[in-house]
């Protein structure tokens, strides 16, 4: 199954993170490139605090909290705690006494004139992730969020601080038109045999990736399977806003909607088992169960996807 394949996985934090680590189980990790959303990424209390790179690192080192599926497992707040007490700063961006650790060290990287994709290869190396792990660009490109309540949003303002409950207008990928893909992932997806989409939220962790200067031309350009895992089951997102900004925008949370999302990217499309069929002709399709509740269930998505889009070449 797949293992002389090289694949590149483009993805964003949680819902992205249990597909990796899945995939992660069955292929050898120098076939393996993850190609994560930034435009999470913010500076906060001096620091470059990176959410997704963070999740899909701590999922790949075998460190992630098992119950919140980011953080480090074990971790606790106790300088947040302080910070607050001590001086009053106002800390509604949780911050694990551990994980500051990451915080510190890629902070330090890139003020001593390292790029992002340097520090997350010394960070996830010294983790013992083998795969590669790549930002989608070295450029800040942070997601802004326009809200009928309070006008634009960062990001984390809107999806920490705000629970992501403000109801959605749009989405702005602020600096994209000056970006530029990182030379790593432009390698790594010129060599791809198979390029994934994972079930992220497409609107706020793959969009970002797709709005990097040039992206979008290198993906038509390839002549290989690119495949989108549905993030919605049954009418509903397994967990965040995926839905709720469908419905913000108009749309109904089916999979043929998360299929049209990347029209003109994808080929394949990997749907679950408790959908209704595609009903497209022109786009292949799957369904399997794509819940992932286990670590059992998150190989078997990994699997079935990987022997499914095999069974089209052979
Ligand atoms: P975030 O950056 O941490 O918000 O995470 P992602 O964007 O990577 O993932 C959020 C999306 O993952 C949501 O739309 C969820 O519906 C989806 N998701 C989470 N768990 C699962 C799962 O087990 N199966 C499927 N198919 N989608 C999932």
């Amino acid at each position: 199954m797949a293992l002389d394949k090289n694949i590149v996985v483009l993805l964003g934090g949680v819902g992205g993170a249990k597909l990796a680590i899945g995939l992660a189980q069955i292929v050898p990790a120098q076939r393996l490139t993850f190609v994560v959303n930034t435009g999470d990424d913010f500076w906060h209390l001096g620091l470059r605090i990176c959410p997704d790179l963070d999740t899909v690192m701590y999922t790949l080192a075998g460190l992630v909290d098992p119950d919140w599926g980011w953080g480090l497992k074990g971790d606790s707040v106790v300088a947040l705690e302080t910070l607050n007490s001590f001086y009053g700063v106002d800390t509604w961006f949780r911050l694990g006494d551990k994980d500051l650790a990451t915080h510190l060290q890629r902070s330090r990287l890139l003020r001593c004139g390292r790029s992002l994709t340097e520090a997350t290869r010394r960070l996830s190396k010294s983790l013992g992730v083998d795969a590669a792990l790549l930002p989608m660009s070295d450029d800040e490109i942070p997601t802004k969020i326009e809200t009928v309540e309070f006008g634009e949003l960062g990001f984390q303002e809107y999806f920490v601080k705000h629970r992501w409950q403000p109801v959605l207008k749009s989405i702005r990928h602020a600096g994209c038109e000056r970006s530029s893909l990182p030379s790593q992932v432009r390698s790594a997806l010129s060599k791809a045999d198979i390029v994934l989409i994972a079930p992220s939220n497409p609107w706020l962790s793959l969009a970002p990736i797709l709005a990097v200067n040039g992206m979008r031309d290198l993906l038509t350009s390839l002549d290989v399977p690119i495949v989108a895992v549905t993030p919605i089951i049954g009418g509903a997102a397994v967990k965040g806003p995926t839905a709720k900004i469908m419905s913000e925008l108009g749309q109904e949370a089916t999979p043929a909607n998360i299929a049209k999302f990347y029209t003109g990217i994808i080929n394949g499309f990997v749907n679950d088992i408790q959908n209704e069929p595609l009903g497209r002709s022109d786009l292949r399709s799957i369904q399997v169960n794509t819940l992932m509740k286990t670590e059992g269930d998150k190989r078997s998505l990994a699997g079935a996807t990987l022997d499914w889009i095999e069974s089209w070449v052979a």
